[in-house]
């Protein structure tokens, strides 16, 4: 298991080709807008070497029997899955922002199964040489990108209706050592600081989208491949500042990137689809239900943090003994705890596939993120009632520490006498970072928009059986077959 340091340094060794703000970067880990992303995925190394969080970092490989990062794990049982959600939520209490490698996790584990069932029903090797994929992975420690999601032009439209048959990654050539694929995915997490790609469809596919059914492993820095890397909120404040960063450190969220592919070429041994349209709908769905089993444990520990924040600014604030402070903190505790318990029912009410490894309960699951998106918001709010109008007025580090007015900050923007304004500052500034555009965005948006689990979570309702329910103890009669009742 590489350690946080080795993780950067084989950073290092990459020749991504990765671009921001009109320009190449050359070298990503010392790039002030990268390197807080890069901080906080070292830390899921990190942590796997720290005795006390060893026990939910690192697991058995059940194909070579190693001790390996749990980031590289396939879920084998239900304590497996329960662990993966309390590991999150311990990680996400050190970075208090993304550590980004879940995604990456989630893709592994979600191919794996997927490329079990297709080689069941289809004869074919994927899986074979999936599970020569994923040992490499686990023996090096790698951190993988995990990609679902296309640009999709005109939603109204299928992958191969589009005006550019681009919008969606595909086949553009099957050759007898591989295939050349081209297309992009948009907003990747921590995908310029990792090592490898895991491409899967972004949605069910028909007959007539064969070509876009394709999933496949490609190195960050193959040829053909390239990043643009995002903007989030504040991000000049990088460039020139460490305070009013809030999270110097860390940064905030996950680093999203655009990933292109132009004529990249995969060899066959890592492709895991390759046409097979009618299991392109299940890979994303076992993806999508790993990943929002996730987010009551990433997004609590960040809670944690923020919770802590907010009651610290009301401390510092002299408000903290007030009655209605402590009602929006007992509020904010609920709804964070709410969030973790959706995460622990879906792991424990998890159930076997058939290539032996654990499913959460995707009812659970897709709710568990539903409410995600709705409580971050809620809870963003009580922070930023308590805080107060401050997070949005404060001035800039560089007037607190200017010879001449510096003096005026500090005086008038002191709370309570024995604290310093600069930790009143700061305190300020990380809620601000927590609390603002990108962040709720993400937890809005990541692991799938609110419709898309409406959709599943209709899906997954059994609304007939509850209609059955509900007719017995009405005394309604069973309808007869056919009727409009039925
Ligand atoms: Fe992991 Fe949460 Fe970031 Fe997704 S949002 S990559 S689950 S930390
Ligand atoms: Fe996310």
């Amino acid at each position: 298991m590489k350690t946080g340091k080795e993780y950067i340094d084989s950073l290092r060794e990459l020749k991504t080709k990765i671009y921001y703000m009109g320009k190449r970067v050359d070298n990503m880990v010392e790039h002030p807008a990268i390197r807080p992303h890069i901080n906080a995925a070292a830390v899921t190394y990190e942590m796997a070497h720290d005795p006390v969080h060893e026990e939910l970092l690192t697991a058995t490989s059940h194909l070579t029997g190693e001790k390996i990062n749990r980031f590289t794990h396939t879920p084998q049982n239900t304590e497996d899955l329960i662990k993966k959600v309390k590991m999150l939520r311990a990680i996400g209490q050190n970075t208090g922002t993304c550590f980004q490698r879940c995604v990456g996790m989630d893709a592994l584990i979600a191919t794996n199964s997927t490329t079990y069932e297709i080689d069941q029903q289809k004869g074919t090797n994927y899986h074979k040489n999936f599970l020569e994929y994923l040992k490499m992975i686990q023996s090096k420690d790698l951190m993988v990108a995990g990609a679902m999601t296309d640009p999709k032009g005109d939603r109204s439209l299928a992958p191969s209706k589009q005006a550019d048959p681009d919008l969606f990654v595909h086949i553009v050539e099957r050759r007898k050592d591989g295939i050349i694929v081209r297309g992009a995915k948009t907003h990747i997490t921590g995908a310029v600081n990792s090592h490898e790609i895991l491409v899967m469809p972004t949605m069910a596919m028909g007959p007539d989208d064969t070509d876009y059914a394709v999933s496949f492993a490609i190195p960050t820095d193959a040829p053909g491949v390239l990043f643009v890397f995002g903007r989030q909120t504040n991000d000049t404040r990088k460039e020139d500042c460490q305070i009013d960063q809030g999270n110097v450190q860390f940064g905030i969220v996950g680093g999203e990137a655009l990933i292109v592919f132009d004529n990249a070429f995969v060899p066959w041994e890592r492709v895991f689809m390759c046409g097979e349209h009618e299991f392109a709908g299940l890979l994303v769905e076992r993806f999508a239900t790993y990943h929002r089993q996730n987010y009551g444990g990433c997004k609590t520990g960040l809670a944690d943090v923020l919770i802590g924040a907010t009651f610290t600014a009301a401390q510092y604030q002299g408000v903290d003994r007030a009655s209605h402070i402590r009602d929006k903190i007992v509020e904010m505790v609920h709804l964070t705890e709410t969030l973790y318990c959706g995460s622990i029912a879906c792991s424990k009410e998890g159930h076997k596939l058939p290539s032996g490894q654990y499913f959460p309960h995707p009812l659970l699951a897709n709710t568990t993120k539903l409410n995600v998106g709705r409580f971050m918001y809620e809870i963003s709010r009580l922070s930023q009632d308590i805080t107060g109008g401050l997070l949005a007025t404060l001035p800039s580090e560089k007037d607190l520490k200017h010879p001449e007015i510096g003096k005026y900050v500090e005086k008038y923007f002191k709370g309570i006498a024995d604290v310093p304004t600069e930790d009143r500052i700061r305190i300020i500034r990380l809620i601000e970072n927590m609390t603002g555009g990108t962040a709720l965005v993400e937890a809005m948006h990541g692991a799938g928009s609110p419709q898309a689990q409406r959709i599943m979570v209709l899906r997954q309702a059994n609304l007939e059986y509850k209609k059955r329910l509900a007719t017995k103890i009405a005394g309604i009669k069973e309808p007869k077959e056919g009727t409009k009742n039925t």
